[in-house]
């Protein structure tokens, strides 16, 4: 059996608020080998983005633990790279190369060429080939996603962590942009945790899918998701999406 990459053991973590603590997260346990894309589904509330922050190591779970090969997470480090929903992940001041050459460089200590090279080809495979030199704020919202995505793909953390990164695009786009991070990180074999609100995007982007009950999270239900299941309106992703949207459509009194 291959070692988890990542585990959670009955996690639980509560925001310190006015009125006391605030449970975001409740007894959250999954583990996740190398090469697996888990999504985080849930409404609004459901505690995915604090679970993620707490993968990311920015934030500390107040019961159990999240371990990445085997070491408990306590910090942010290399191994891990978020990409979030908000397009004003870039450095305005860098062109698109220039961007994903500073991560490279501060990130991976790579020489100026090197960088160049690595950045370069990233960049050409999200399809910004021609924008190299182009300043962030020229860019519409998706092209920003798309650095941000060649950023994260480039510096090939261990864990690629994805926070709703195309819920602020247009339909269309958006649908490109599942796609193409599908085919990126199949052919990358990228391990990824992937948090969203969408059933469709879940399907398409995860390999297995973990759905969330509302506010606080608690694990609902866990899905396995097969390629061919993966295939938009074929009888598999019809009958998956019909099962997810009823359990995370399912009144909150049936988790108490
Ligand atoms: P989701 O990403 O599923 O929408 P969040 O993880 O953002 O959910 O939030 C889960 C719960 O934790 C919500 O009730 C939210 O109000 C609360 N929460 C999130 N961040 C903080 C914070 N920094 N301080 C206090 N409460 C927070
Ligand atoms: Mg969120």
């Amino acid at each position: 059996m291959t070692a988890p990459l990542l585990q959670a053991n009955r996690v639980s973590i509560a925001y310190p608020t006015r009125d006391g603590l605030l449970t975001a997260v409740e007894d959250i346990s999954f583990s996740l080998t190398a090469g697996e894309r888990l999504v985080l589904i849930g409404p609004s509330g459901s505690g995915k983005s604090t679970l993620l922050r707490a993968i990311g190591g920015f934030l500390s779970p107040t019961a159990g633990d999240i371990l990445i090969d085997g070491s408990a997470i306590t910090r942010p480090g290399p191994d891990r790279m978020t990409v979030f929903q908000e397009f004003d992940q870039l450095l305005p001041w860098y062109s698109v190369l220039g961007n994903v050459r500073y991560a490279l460089r501060r990130g991976k200590h790579l020489s100026d060429d090197e960088s160049g090279r690595v950045a370069r080809n990233w960049l050409v495979r999200v399809g910004l080939g021609k924008f190299l030199d182009a300043y962030p704020h020229t860019l519409s919202g998706g092209m920003k996603q798309r650095v941000a995505i060649a950023r994260a793909f480039a510096l090939q953390p261990r864990l690629l962590l994805m926070d709703e990164p195309f819920a602020a695009l247009d339909a269309l786009t958006r649908r490109h942009m599942q796609d193409e991070l599908l085919s990126l990180c199949e052919e990358a074999g990228s391990t990824v945790v992937f948090v969203t609100h969408g059933i469709d995007e879940a399907i398409v982007v995860g390999t297995r899918v973990l759905a969330l009950t509302p506010h606080p999270g608690r694990l609902a239900a866990s899905f396995s998701v097969t390629s061919k299941s993966r295939v938009r309106g074929s009888p598999d992703f019809v009958g998956l999406e019909r099962e997810i949207q009823h359990t995370i459509l399912s009144p909150a009194e049936a988790f108490a």
